[in-house]
């Protein structure tokens, strides 16, 4: 399916003051200090930035201070307070974006509009910069312009975009194949043969009851399919036992479609073409488990995907599948607010979304407790991926013994795989668990693999010798990313790649993953230009011990993965690049004193520090 630009977004519509459209806002969503991260997003798509009287206004009719307003737009990538140019290009950082020339194609871009990489241009017509992946990975190079996705760049395309920015031309008047995202379905099985008609799952739901389909869905074994492979029935019947206030129904279904790991796009292709079972599995964990609110907290680069979600939503209501006596079941009230991320990976993670969802700061929660118990504004919560509600309310129409007609013992089921990177068919694979790496590789057409990245940057880097190996819980897990590098690719700038990603994604919040990763970095940047020794790959291995075991979340516990994988698996990437020294600082502090030396006017050849030393 390809999808259409909307029309509303053009860079010349703000007729508004700043003020005026915040106090709009306000009025229309209440004081509600929850939407703050959405009010935020909102000003940012409409004036490339927070502007200062905005800030004001927000902060007293939200009840927050001005400094709280400032923390939440500094702690998100897509939120600024200062003007980011009226065409805001954020090109993909992703390694397999780096593959297809994006640097190449971004320093050209830069050069044509005459802006440096990162700085506003004085005119405040545009700023060109990188972003973490866009979830593009299988039609890159891409970027984001004002939020937008552009996909396949080519240095055709470059010029093009160059001449639009510089004629001013709103983006609605781009061409629409610029825009263009195809779902790139390259194999189906369970999941994506298996379309439900709008209405089935709520159907078995009130036939049924919900004691049954819980059961059925234990009986499934379905487990979830964001990377954590928790037991989905069990997750849903903690919630249910939980305290759901005063009517017993104050619980809450979030579906997380905030798939921010670098090479997975397979959210990306339900939400575009299964959009409507998504929310039949969120309308069937409510009334399930009792709840009458939901979210759906969508990624900010998936922006363009909004409109048609919040029309999926519009039919769903008027069908009778969403809002109060859903099915013409009394008392079976639920209805699904859509929330947009601005740009934080770590708000993949369950608390963080959370976090986010009350319009703070996404940083994840100290648990317990966890949020089945004490989740969105300490109410019952279910979190669930939406790969792993689509499956639930395809279990709930039919069956278990159905379910388990495909994958292994423990793995039961299907898995979505993104695949990415040096193979001739990118896109999305639906296979059974339990089919081996070199299946896959096979299919997807890869010619000459040196190693393939299975589950993003936080998984797992698997070499040859390893291609007989099973993607399956009690093997190779994954969320789904399956990134191939041929045997041409120097694996070493995939590593520094995730390095700085995760420098980048860290909330900062534990000193192990805040220390530790800016540490790998350092060593891994230094190793990468042919200065690092024996020392370095030591201290390495030490680091990345201490962040797995000390790290807070998930993100400092497989920040370090890649970097302990070569190490092991791939070492010559290292050997071949060591320098013969036992030890070469990594800071240059004579070249650091310089600047003081030349204002001071005094050189102490004394104070030097030898080289080496
Ligand atoms: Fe934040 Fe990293 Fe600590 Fe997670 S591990 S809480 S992302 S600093």
């Amino acid at each position: 399916m390809v999808i259409q630009p909307p029309n509303q977004q053009g860079v010349d519509v703000v007729n508004r003051t700043p003020g005026e459209l915040t106090a709009a806002l306000l009025a229309d969503g209440g004081n509600d200090p929850t939407l703050l991260v959405q009010h935020l997003h909102r000003l940012q798509l409409e004036y490339s930035h927070v502007p200062a009287d905005a800030v004001e206004v927000l902060a007293k009719g939200l009840g927050l201070t001005e400094a709280q307003v400032r923390g939440v737009i500094g702690y998100y990538s897509f939120l600024h307070e200062s003007p980011r140019g009226d065409y805001d290009v954020r090109f993909s950082d992703s390694i397999t974006d780096h593959m297809l020339g994006s640097r190449y194609l971004l320093q050209d871009l830069a050069g044509r509009l005459g802006v440096e990489p990162g700085v506003p241009r004085p005119d405040g017509r545009v700023t060109v910069t990188t972003t973490s992946c866009t979830g593009m990975c299988d039609q890159g190079p891409a970027i984001l312009v004002n939020g937008r996705a552009v996909t396949r760049l080519d240095n055709h395309r470059i010029q093009s975009i160059a001449a639009l920015i510089e004629h001013r031309t709103p983006l609605r008047d781009w061409p629409a194949a610029y825009f263009r995202v195809d779902d790139n379905i390259r194999r189906k099985g369970l999941l994506l043969n298996h379309p439900l008609r709008p209405g089935d799952a709520v159907v078995a739901l009130l036939e049924l009851g919900p004691e049954r389909i819980l059961d059925r869905i234990d009986a499934a074994h379905l487990l979830g399919r964001g990377g954590a492979g928790y037991n989905t029935a069990r997750k849903w019947k903690f919630c249910r036992d939980a305290d759901g206030g005063d009517d017993g129904r104050d619980r809450i279904v979030v579906c997380n479609a905030d798939e921010g790991e670098p090479g997975t796009f397979k959210d990306r292709v339900l939400l575009t073409s299964y959009a409507d079972q998504v929310f039949e599995g969120m309308t069937l964990c409510a009334g399930s488990i009792g709840a009458r609110r939901g979210f759906l907290y969508l990624r900010g680069e998936y922006l363009y995907l909004r409109e048609q979600l919040e029309q999926t939503l519009r039919q769903r209501r008027a069908a009778g599948l969403l809002g109060t006596g859903i099915g013409g079941r009394a008392g079976f009230d639920f209805d699904i607010q859509i929330h947009m991320g601005a740009g934080a990976y770590v708000c993949g993670e369950e608390s963080a979304l959370i976090e986010s969802l009350e319009g703070k700061r996404g940083i994840p929660r100290v648990r317990p407790p966890y949020p089945v118990t004490h989740g969105y504004l300490g109410r019952p919560t279910v979190v669930n991926n939406v790969e792993t509600l689509v499956k639930a309310a395809q279990i709930a129409v039919s069956g278990a013994d159905w379910f388990k007609t495909a994958g292994t013992d423990r793995s039961t089921g299907t898995k979505l795989l993104s695949v990415s990177g040096d193979c001739e068919r990118p896109g999305i694979y639906e296979f059974p668990f339990g089919v081996t790496i070199r299946t896959v590789l096979d299919a997807c057409g890869a010619a000459d693999p040196q190693a393939v990245q299975v589950s993003g940057a936080a998984g797992r880097t698997i070499p040859p010798g390893e291609f007989g190996r099973r993607i399956a819980f009690e093997d190779v897990g994954t969320a789904g990313a399956f990134m191939v590098f041929n045997n041409e690719r120097d694996l070493l700038d995939m590593v520094q790649n995730f390095a700085h990603f995760f420098v980048h994604e860290s909330c900062g919040f534990c000193t192990p993953c805040r220390v530790g990763g800016a540490l790998v970095q350092a060593l891994v940047d230094k190793l990468h230009a042919g200065h690092g020794s024996r020392y370095d790959t030591e201290e390495l291995r030490t680091i990345g011990g201490l962040m797995k075991a000390a790290s807070q979340c998930g993100l400092g516990v497989t920040a370090p993965n890649s970097v302990l994988d070569t190490l092991e698996k791939f070492p010559r990437i290292y050997e071949s690049r060591l320098s013969q020294k036992d030890y070469e600082p990594s800071f240059d502090l004579d070249a650091a004193l310089q600047e003081a030396r030349d204002i001071a006017g005094r050189d102490d050849a004394g104070a030097h520090i030898r080289n080496g030393i």
